[in-house]
């Protein structure tokens, strides 16, 4: 059942749209003193090591962070600077590699507890069990560990319990491994109690660009239950194209199985304002960067609430 770990996809392409839109969503939200409570549904170990031999079996980073941390410490081909949400998704996971060498990755607990506050909360749900131990360990090695909660239940059902939080303002992650197929329904079940619960939350969901009917559904899905509820909303994707030589088969991904994966999406629930111009300053600099030669492409869509 739990055979998919983080560890073998740190830093690829799809983790950088989702932690670079993550980064920028809490520093929006940050810049208001009352406390924030941080919910990741689905947190994974916490710290990657990008040479761990996990890491390095698919070197899914090398066509992600790696390539983004080496362009942003050039000059650009476009010849345009770094934009500023790119440069502070970076600055971050520099944070973690004081050397100079991007060696440590911060999956998105640790970029949540990089930027947490002594007033917030960060509550991580973890169900793989060795996951969940590194996650707890590293945690408790933390100056801020009395403000982090690792809880060893399904994140999907855990949430309810944590909404509306006290301080009345919440910033989710829903980020599946999508391994099993009722994912797809059970992101959309858990985002609509969560919104009925607490309508003023800002969620983010993360999901693949994939070949399988789910897959399609749900970005379309995700969009019809934020209008449905009368909420603004914000899509992201970032594709980043094929080799020349990629076969059909190649692209018709089977679940998630990253190495494979070229394109995946960001839905926002409740966005800050900020977040559509930044992103749409901040993806075609990724993925000029990123891309492959061909078929890379990009797309921020909004709706008013
Ligand atoms: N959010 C992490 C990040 O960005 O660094 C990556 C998370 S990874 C894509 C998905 C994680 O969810 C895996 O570690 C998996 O074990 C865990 N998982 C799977 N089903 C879960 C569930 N129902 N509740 C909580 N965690 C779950």
């Amino acid at each position: 059942m739990f055979s998919y770990r983080h560890a073998f996809h740190a830093g690829n392409h799809a983790d950088v749209l989702k932690h670079l839109t993550w980064v920028a969503m809490l520093r929006y939200l940050m810049q208001k003193d009352t406390a924030l409570w941080i919910v990741d549904t689905h947190a994974g170990a916490g710290l990657y090591r990008l040479d761990h031999e996990h890491a390095r079996t698919s070197a899914e980073s090398d066509a992600g962070i790696l390539k983004l941390y080496a362009a942003a410490q050039q000059a650009h081909p476009s010849g345009q600077p770094v934009p500023e949400a790119v440069s502070d998704y970076l600055n971050l996971v520099n944070g973690f590699n004081p050397e100079g060498i991007c060696r440590f990755y911060p999956g998105s607990p640790w970029i949540s507890q990089a930027l947490l506050r002594p007033q917030d909360r960060l509550k991580l749900f973890e169900v793989h069990p060795t996951d969940a131990r590194v996650l707890q360990r590293q945690v408790e090695e933390l100056d801020k560990a009395r403000q982090i909660e690792v809880l060893r239940r399904s994140g999907f059902d855990g949430l309810r319990a944590l909404l509306p939080p006290p301080s009345r303002r919440a910033a989710v992650l829903i980020d599946p491994s999508y391994e099993i197929k009722t994912d797809y329904a059970a992101v959309l079940d858990c985002l609509e109690d969560a919104i009925r619960r607490f309508p003023t939350g800002n969620y983010a969901v993360w999901y693949p660009v994939i070949g399988r009917p789910e897959a399609h559904a749900l970005a379309r899905k995700l969009k019809a239950l934020g209008t449905r509820l009368q909420r603004a909303w914000l899509q992201a994707e970032l594709n980043v194209g094929l080799q020349p030589d990629s076969s059909t088969a190649a692209r018709v991904a089977q679940g998630r199985t990253h190495g494979s994966l070229r394109a995946s999406g960001m839905f926002v629930l409740n966005p800050p304002y900020t977040l559509a111009t930044q992103l749409r300053d901040a993806l075609p600099w990724v993925m000029d960067v990123l891309r492959e030669p061909r078929g890379a492409t990009w797309r921020v869509v909004t709706q008013e609430g």
